[in-house]
């Protein structure tokens, strides 16, 4: 991707600068197809109310039916057990109250493990301070869950398991079939965060086993504020949070977010067409950043060498500040990410860092580059190439260093 940056104020002189995003986990440029088939939407007369029984909304109805049957069909459910959300952490906040107020009377025990999404991890911490009995199971070095701890960890108060397919921030891909079968032996809710995981590997409800499933738009080249709760037939849930009109049959009160569910649906399809194709082209690129990044000198991969996403690499570089990384790069016009995350002024490092076994000093020093749609071989070769002088030059001036 290339930007026009103005240098005078009179625009004398226009310089091209190359500007490349490797922040695709934290959110991803609308589809051009997605933002179109959104305005159609906004304007004209598509505004109906799809619960008005007039004939806009029931034009616009038959448009969400049809947007639901094709959320439906990507990942193998059926068009009933598709709620549209607000999002990601709508879904998960959903599943996870849901869930464990619905089964109540059966239990009060849910397990979840120490990587999951913070939509996740506080929601069912909170449930933990209304008289939940919460386990937080533990990870491997590589961000990974192990099925014996999850197995282990059951008990029969047990009634939700939470555990996220794919990690947002060390990319790595969980054992979510074989947690699910143990769920369904054990007739345990089964909660699946695949907001990182939908698009870039294969995401079907029966394979992983899952009761409930959560995706969001805005990380599929889909627009922000929608999502789906993906609500398998049959499973011990209602709704719990909201209270109002009867949309979503009953389980997501208000009116729907029109212009969001079609492009959704337009990036859910277009998510489905590219998948094959596109992470094997993806995996190329993430494969030449790891091998060219790791090249370096105390730098290393965080997360599954084998059992990633296709266009995650993330890293450790050893005293650095992930912080400085970033404004250095973000200075060459390349948007990365890092797993620590400022709050107020203060720098906290990353739980799914910590829970790795990562000592608190090195994993300030953490970059996360995800790659997507626009990113060619070219912006891996611009990044390889800007940031050997930049760790040389933080390396140089850290207080970090001994
Ligand atoms: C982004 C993300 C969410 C939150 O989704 P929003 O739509 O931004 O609310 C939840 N879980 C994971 C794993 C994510 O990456």
């Amino acid at each position: 991707m290339f930007i026009l940056e103005k240098t005078t104020e009179q625009v004398k002189e226009v310089r091209v600068v190359r500007s490349v995003y490797f922040d695709h986990s934290g959110t991803t440029p609308v589809h051009p197809a997605v933002a179109e088939e959104m305005y159609r939407y906004l304007i004209g007369d598509s505004f109906g109310n799809p619960s008005s029984v007039n004939h806009l909304g029931l034009q616009v109805r038959k448009k969400v039916t049809e947007a639901r049957d094709i959320a439906a069909q990507a990942i193998g459910a059926a068009p009933g057990e598709i709620v549209f959300t607000s999002g990601g952490t709508e879904s998960d906040n959903m599943a996870i109250h849901g869930a464990a107020y619905t089964n109540k009377s059966r239990g009060n025990h849910i397990i979840t493990s120490a990587v999951e999404h913070h939509a996740v991890l506080n929601t069912v911490k909170a449930l933990g301070k209304q008289g939940f009995n919460i386990t937080i199971l533990p990870v491997d070095q590589y961000g990974m869950v192990s099925v014996d701890d999850v197995a282990a960890a059951i008990t029969d108060r047990t009634i939700l398991i939470t555990i996220m397919h794919a990690n947002n921030e060390v990319g790595t891909i969980m054992p979510i079939a074989e947690i699910g079968k143990l769920a369904r032996e054990r007739k345990i809710v089964f909660h699946v965060d695949a907001v990182q995981s939908f698009g870039k590997i294969p995401v079907n409800v029966d394979e992983l086993g899952a009761n409930l499933l959560s995706l969001s738009g805005h990380k599929i080249y889909g627009p922000k504020g929608i999502g789906v709760l993906y609500i398998r037939k049959g499973t011990r849930w209602r709704q719990t949070l909201f209270h109002g009109g009867a949309q979503e049959r009953l389980r997501r009160a208000g009116t729907e977010n029109i212009p969001g569910i079609m492009g959704l649906a337009k990036a859910i399809e277009l998510a489905m067409e590219n998948r094959e194709a596109e992470s094997a082209r993806l995996m190329v690129l993430r494969d030449k950043l790891i091998k060219g990044l790791t090249s370096i000198e105390n730098v290393r991969l965080t997360g599954h060498p084998v059992k990633r996403l296709p266009n995650h690499a993330s890293f450790l570089f050893k005293c650095i500040e992930g912080e400085s990384m970033l404004i250095s790069l973000d200075m060459k016009r390349i948007a990365a990410s890092t797993g620590s995350a400022c709050t107020s002024g203060s720098l906290e490092p990353s739980h799914v860092l910590l829970a790795m076994g990562i000592p608190h000093a090195d994993a300030h020093g953490s970059l996360r580059l995800t790659l997507g749609k626009d990113n060619t071989d070219d912006d891996v070769d611009y990044l390889l190439e800007v940031i050997k002088p930049i760790v040389e030059k933080l390396r140089n001036m850290s207080p970090l260093e001994d």
